[in-house]
């Protein structure tokens, strides 16, 4: 990232918080980077929000950062010389509240017009009548599942929730789509159902969370389609075609399609560009291909640990992960990674289900070829 490095405006704290920075590409084309302060904290931390200016015919800016970061960004982009009446829109990358939280914010005081994926429009609302049972009806579809407790959402989240059900938002189609001139979008779900990639012409990539520096993304579990699935219909019938570990599988091999079409393409991730005093530069064939390898790791050694006897996901996460991982909120993520892993691992065959809640191996190992097999999907 160094040579795109034109100025830095503002040299933020060691992890990048609140640095602000423009890059100029071969092309001349100009983009801000802009990252915002992150919640999260622990061992599972992202560092800031990776929010992005793109000074093109069309200027506009990707994401928002957190809820109550909006007004932060403005005033970071005040600093770059950005002013709002300079942008055509504000896009968001997913609907996770590190890249949407600060979004009403932002458009209250901008009056930005909004573009995101359709299905981050329809999982925003509110569906009182859907929320299936025992889940918060007044949540917005995005946070039904959500496994924080009272405390936390009660502080963090009512009013992201109350303003996030208010929003104009001018829907992005699947596949590609001309958001303006030599600008494409990707539909690269399995992160989130709603991700997308925005493609700068042929030289640079704007990847969300889909294709990180340090840290592997997190997949969905295809089983989160059920919850959803009364509000996304008729759009959206198959789980796997937005949801789960094979769908993120397939996202990235449409990106090592790019990576092979644009072997110099620069890539602009939305965290940990910039970590501990150093920068991140991401070579996407690369990172995808140790991403892929990555998964087909944690499958073999969960696989191995089902070997033995039946486990619950809990009681496999616990097996696989280091103890610092599984504190807090994190056992919750790692059984989430456990599952996800399973679907792929039931779908090749590899694992079956038994007693209700149990995973076990059946003796195969055919997942390697299986995910070899996977298409290129978005
Ligand atoms: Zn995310
Ligand atoms: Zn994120």
């Amino acid at each position: 990232m160094l040579k795109y490095i034109k100025e830095i405006i503002n040299k933020g704290d060691d992890s990048g918080n609140e640095m602000v920075v423009k890059f100029q590409l071969p092309s001349g084309l100009e983009i801000y980077g802009l990252p915002t302060k992150n919640f999260y904290g622990g061992h599972w931390d992202l560092g800031p929000t990776w929010n992005y200016a793109v000074m093109a015919d069309k200027p506009f800016l990707v994401d928002s950062g957190r809820f109550g970061q909006g007004k932060n960004l403005v005033g970071m982009m005040k600093s770059a010389g950005i002013s709002a009446k300079d942008l055509e829109f504000v896009l968001i990358s997913h609907g996770h509240e590190d890249h949407d939280g600060g979004l009403a914010e932002l458009v209250e005081s901008t009056h930005l017009r909004v573009k995101a994926h359709a299905l981050y429009d329809l999982l925003i609302r509110q569906y009182p009548e859907d929320a299936p049972p025992g889940y918060r009806e007044n949540f917005p579809a995005k946070c039904w599942h959500c496994p924080m407790p009272e405390t936390f959402w009660s502080k963090n989240c009512l009013g992201y929730h109350r303003v996030l059900n208010e929003l104009k938002v001018e829907k992005i189609g699947d596949g590609e789509n001309f958001l303006a001139d030599n600008i494409r979008s990707y539909h690269l779900a399995g992160h989130s159902p709603d991700c997308l990639a925005v493609l700068l012409g042929d030289e640079a990539i704007i990847v969300g969370d889909i294709v990180l520096p340090d840290i592997s993304p997190w997949p969905t579990r295809q089983a989160s389609f059920a919850e959803v699935a009364e509000i996304i219909k008729p759009g959206y019938t198959e789980p796997e075609a937005i949801f789960g570990l094979q769908r993120y599988i397939k996202s990235l091999k449409k990106l090592k399609e790019i990576a092979i079409q644009y072997p110099e393409i620069i890539v602009l991730p939305a965290h940990r560009l910039y970590h501990d005093n150093h920068w991140n530069g991401v070579h996407l064939d690369s990172r995808v291909n140790e991403l892929l390898e990555h998964h087909i790791e944690r499958c073999a050694a969960i696989l191995e640990i089902l070997s033995s006897r039946p486990k619950t996901a809990e009681e496999t996460a616990q097996a696989h992960f280091d103890e610092k991982l599984l504190e807090g909120f994190g056992s919750l993520m790692a059984a989430n990674e456990v599952i996800s892993h399973c679907e792929l691992l039931i779908a090749s065959g590899d694992v079956t289900t038994i007693e209700g809640n149990k995973f076990v191996a059946t003796g195969k190992t055919d997942f390697k070829n299986y995910i070899e097999s996977l298409r290129s999907e978005y």
